[in-house]
């Protein structure tokens, strides 16, 4: 991630995600090309659904939510507990936390191509639902917000 130099700052926030072992989600708050902006970057991560969590609090009204769709909802069945989410479990995530747009990331090893775009496509339609951006993350995808 790439800030701006000069005299702008950037806050950086944490909260545990719900991973076994432990892991962290960080948020950044700082100058972007339209005024503040905030990303949330929570992988590794089985994204919680109660809005009292603190990664919930943490994501509060954020700009970008980055998250773990790892699996789909059946895989997601027989893993709970394993720390991952999906890309459902991250829409519900960015739904209660009011974020704008989310990025899914952290795909399984054991999805090719044609199915990430057919998960994709089915959380881009769940999510027109709620009037938010959704999407996939790519390789060596640049974001500027
Ligand atoms: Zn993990």
């Amino acid at each position: 991630m790439k800030f701006a130099s000069g005299k702008e700052t950037v806050r950086v926030q944490s909260a545990l995600t719900r991973h076994p072992g432990g892991c962290f989600a960080y948020r950044f708050d700082g100058p972007g090309l339209r005024g503040e902006c905030s990303v949330v970057f929570a992988t590794d991560n089985e994204p919680p659904i109660d809005p009292a969590s603190p990664l919930i609090k943490l994501t509060r009204g954020a700009d970008l939510l980055i998250c773990d769709g790892q699996y789909t909802d059946e895989e997601h069945e027989k893993r709970r507990g394993w720390g991952h989410g999906t890309p459902s479990l991250c829409l519900q995530e960015a739904v209660i936390a009011k974020a704008k747009r989310i990025l899914v990331t952290h795909f399984d090893p054991g999805h090719a191509d044609p199915q990430l775009k057919t998960m994709e496509e089915s959380l881009i339609a769940e999510a027109q639902g709620f009037g938010l951006d959704a999407a996939f993350a790519r390789q060596n995808e640049q974001l500027f917000l």
